[in-house]
């Protein structure tokens, strides 16, 4: 019987480089997989249907919620964004390893209703950091960027919640910090129902 996945939360306020960070680790260990939510918000120039998100109307996105279609659901920064409950629960059962970039509000909900997941914070060292970042990146106006700074600043307090946090300072180092979580989570013991399955008692 296949071992089950292991799924991974992150949460991050815009800005502070969890898209780098996840997408190193996803292009190093082939038996992890991202998780692509849905979303009303308008596809930005550079994203792609189906890769990014999946970007659908808000008829759809209500009619999925009335089906009961998410595993989690939020609405963050004037959009609203859900998990696949499908797609977790198939890719889970299956043996894949699975990361989920949701924001806090998102998180909280899986923390009440799931009994497993690994929950890693991710920020910049400051806010001026955010905000600079945000400008550089150029995706977003600047009110959106200031509601983005806005909502940094309530979702960093929900750092507590999570199991981890990282401080992103920079991406060489945060990456190891990363990687390192996703290393020591797949040593726990409580992965391992008898020790005959992985050590071999005969002499
Ligand atoms: P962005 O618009 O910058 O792609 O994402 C905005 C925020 O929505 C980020 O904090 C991201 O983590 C969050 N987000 C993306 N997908 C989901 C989702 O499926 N559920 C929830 N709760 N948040 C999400």
């Amino acid at each position: 019987m296949n071992k089950k996945g292991k799924l991974f939360i992150i949460s991050a306020p815009s800005g502070a480089g969890k898209t780098t960070l996840c997408n190193k680790l996803l292009e190093k260990y082939d038996d992890l997989f991202y998780s692509v939510s849905y979303t009303t918000r308008e596809p930005r120039f550079d994203e792609k249907d189906g890769k990014d998100y999946f970007f659908i109307s808000r008829e759809k996105f209500n009619s999925m919620v009335s089906n009961d279609e998410f595993l989690e659901w939020a609405e963050v920064h004037g959009n609203y964004y859900g998990t696949s409950k499908k797609f977790i629960n198939e890719s889970l059962e299956s043996g894949k390893n699975i990361i989920l970039d949701i924001d806090p509000q998102g998180a909280r909900q899986l923390r009440t209703k799931l009994s497993y997941g690994v929950y890693i914070f991710i920020i910049a060292p400051s806010i001026g950091d955010l905000k600079k970042r945000l400008i550089d990146r150029r995706t977003e106006t600047m009110d959106k960027i200031e509601l983005r700074i806005q909502n940094a600043k309530k979702e960093i307090a929900y750092f507590k919640e999570y199991d981890y946090i990282i401080i992103n300072r920079d991406i060489g180092s945060s990456y190891r910090e990363l990687e390192s979580i996703y290393i020591a989570e797949h040593l726990r013991t409580y992965d391992v129902e008898n020790i005959e399955d992985i050590f071999s008692m005969e002499e």
